[in-house]
């Protein structure tokens, strides 16, 4: 497969980058910032058996959006698969609290950034016979889309519940064309996005409280995202894996 993953140099986007790289897919790893991260998840995926390429761009940036889906057309040929992972959280608060350009922030990376590439996949993305359904677009979504995040940040949460929309509306609108779109929703895990918001205990503190009783590790996550991709859920579209201790 071919697989775009946005936000795929850190975090739950890289461990997703490593699995598909050993399935021997082709990766292109987009990132909005850090270059380094993003050349050290290409050597990561090439030492898993996979080929991959790095590609700067801003989600939140239409043109970037569409270069991002050009670079990964002209490196690998037609995209199948992608993964609308880039995302942003901040500081934790009350919604009270909250300054416009913080909203801002999380509603344009988070929904706004997500729209925009789940609409360049919508465009591009091959159709398939009814046997194959070999185009598949994951969204990440996020437990908090259920949980509201109260004094925390129901800013977030709300992002993610478009998103959940987002997955319920498409998977109609692409089906007839056997294009899948699915979401998972991760609990606590394992990366730096708490830690750049401000709260690195967060995660030891609310590990704690699932029912599995630890945070889970971005490699978990990137199991279920590869399984939403690969043939292997081919009859499976419209839905949201939980990958959340329990929470
Ligand atoms: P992370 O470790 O902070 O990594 C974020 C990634 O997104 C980085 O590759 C970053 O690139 C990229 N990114 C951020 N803003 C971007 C933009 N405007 N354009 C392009 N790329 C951008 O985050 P994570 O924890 O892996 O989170 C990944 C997704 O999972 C997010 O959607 C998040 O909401 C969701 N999620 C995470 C958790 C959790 O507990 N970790 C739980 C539920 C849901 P740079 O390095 O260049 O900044």
């Amino acid at each position: 497969m071919n697989v775009l993953i946005t936000g795929g140099s850190r975090g739950i986007g890289r461990a997703t980058a490593l699995l598909a790289g050993s399935r021997g897919w082709n990766v292109g790893i987009n990132y909005a910032t850090n270059a380094s991260a993003a050349e050290s998840a290409i050597a990561d995926v090439q030492k898993a058996g996979g080929k991959a390429i790095a590609i700067k761009g801003d989600v939140t940036n239409e043109k970037d959006v569409i270069q991002l889906f050009d670079a990964m057309e002209n490196a690998f040929g037609p995209t199948n698969g992608v993964v609308i992972n880039a995302g942003v959280t901040a500081q934790s608060m009350a919604l009270a609290d909250m300054t416009v350009e913080r909203l801002r922030l999380v509603f344009d990376t988070n929904v706004l950034g997500a729209y925009l590439c789940a609409r360049e996949a919508a465009r591009r993305l091959p159709g398939a016979s009814k046997e194959d359904c070999y185009s598949s677009i994951v969204l990440v979504s996020s437990a908090a889309a259920r949980l509201g995040s109260p004094n925390e940040f129901v800013d977030y949460a709300g992002s993610k519940g478009a998103i959940d929309t987002l997955n319920v509306g498409l998977s109609k609108e692409l089906g007839p064309k056997h294009v899948r779109v699915n979401a998972v929703r991760p609990g606590i895990i394992d990366t730096e996005i708490h830690a750049s918001a401000g709260d690195p205990d967060r995660l030891g503190r609310l590990g704690k409280q699932t029912p599995l009783g630890r945070p889970g590790g971005a490699d978990e996550v990137a199991e279920a995202i590869v399984w939403l991709l690969s043939p292997a859920s081919s009859y499976v579209t419209g839905t949201n894996i939980d990958v959340t201790g329990g929470r």
